[in-house]
C-alpha cells in the first residue's frame, strides 16, 4: 500500500509525526507537508509563484521509532496544504492508495471544514479519485494523538484489505472515492462512547475581530473564538464530539442547495425576459 501523508500544522507538527509512525507500519509512506503552520487556509493553492520544495531526512524527522520494512520519503513544501497534496500526487509521489491529512490539532467540524487546511489538502486527494482521510483531534490545547493514531492504523489497514470501489458521480463526472472527515474528542480511548458515522453539523466557531496597535494603517486581528449556539442534532459531527464519540463523516464536493432551486426559480422568473429584452 502506498500512502501520502500531509497536514496543515506543518511537517514538524506532533500530530503528523504520530500519524507517520503508525502509517509507516502499514505501507510505503510519502510525507509531503507545508514547511510551517498553515491552519485555516482552506483549499488555497499558490498559482502566482513557484513553490520551493526540499527533501527531508525522514530518519531525523521520525526518530528511531519509525523502524519499518517499507520505504519512507519526505518533502517540505513552502506553500499551502493543498499545494503539498497537488505537488505530491502530480509530481513528487504520483498515484497512491490512500491520502491522509492530519492528525490535526483542533477539530474540523460542520461548516467550518470549508476553511480547514487539513480538509483543504485532503480535498485534492479526493478530487483525483484517491481514498482520502482528513483526521483531527478536538482540542488545540494539549491534544492527545494516541487514539487518533491507533484509529488511523485500523482505517488504513481496513482500506488496504478492502479497497473501496470508486464510482463516477453523475453530478460531478469524476471518480468519487471515500473522502472521510474523522474527528476524535480529546479524551483517552477508555472514555470514548463509540464511533459514529455522521453528517456535517452547522458551524462550530465564528470569527471575532479586534483592533490591534494604534499606527496607520490600522490593523485588525481575526480570531475564531466565538462559540456559535445553534441546533446540532443527533447524527451530526458536532453532536458526536459533544457526546464523546468519534465522528466519521463521508464528504463530497457538491454544495448545491437543492431546496432553494424552486423558490429561486419563482423569485427570478421575470429576470430572463427583462435581461434579454431586445431594444431595437
Ligand atoms: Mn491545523
Amino acid at each position: 500500500m502506498k500512502i501520502l501523508l500531509t497536514n496543515d500544522d506543518g511537517i514538524h507538527a506532533p500530530g503528523l509525526l504520530a500519524a507517520a509512525r503508525v502509517l509507516a507500519s502499514v505501507g510505503e509512506l510519502h510525507i509531503v507537508a507545508p514547511s510551517r503552520e498553515q491552519s485555516g487556509v482552506g483549499s488555497a493553492l499558490t498559482l502566482h509563484d513557484a513553490i520551493p520544495v526540499s527533501a527531508v531526512d525522514t530518519d531525523e524527522l521520525l526518530g528511531d521509532e519509525a523502524g519499518t520494512q517499507y520505504p519512507i520519503t519526505g518533502f517540505s513544501v513552502q506553500g499551502t496544504p493543498a499545494d503539498s497534496c497537488v505537488l505530491a500526487l502530480e509530481r513528487l509521489v504520483g498515484p497512491v492508495d490512500l491520502v491522509v491529512s492530519g492528525i490535526n490539532r483542533g477539530s474540523n467540524l460542520g461548516g467550518d471544514i470549508l476553511i480547514s487546511g487539513t480538509v483543504g489538502a485532503a480535498l485534492q486527494g479526493f478530487l483525483r479519485g484517491f481514498p482520502t482521510i482528513a483526521i483531527s483531534v478536538g482540542s488545540v490545547q494539549n491534544p492527545q494523538f494516541d487514539g487518533a493514531a491507533r484509529l488511523l492504523r485500523l482505517l488504513a489497514a481496513q482500506l488496504s484489505r478492502n479497497p473501496p470501489p470508486r464510482t463516477t458521480s453523475p453530478r460531478t463526472s469524476f471518480n468519487e472515492a471515500f473522502f472521510l472527515n474523522v474527528n476524535l474528542p480529546n479524551v483517552p480511548l477508555s472514555e470514548i462512547n463509540g464511533v459514529q458515522i455522521t453528517r456535517l453539523g452547522g458551524r462550530s466557531y465564528g470569527e471575532s475581530v479586534r483592533e490591534e496597535g494604534s499606527e496607520e494603517p490600522k490593523k485588525y486581528r481575526i480570531s475564531r473564538n466565538k462559540p456559535i449556539s445553534g441546533e446540532n442534532p443527533e447524527g451530526t459531527d458536532i453532536w458526536a464530539l459533544k457526546n464523546n464519540r468519534i465522528s466519521i463523516t463521508p464528504l463530497r464536493v457538491d454544495l448545491t442547495n437543492g431546496d432553494q432551486i424552486p423558490p429561486l426559480e419563482s423569485l427570478l422568473a421575470d429576470i430572463p425576459a427583462q435581461l434579454l429584452q431586445r431594444q431595437d
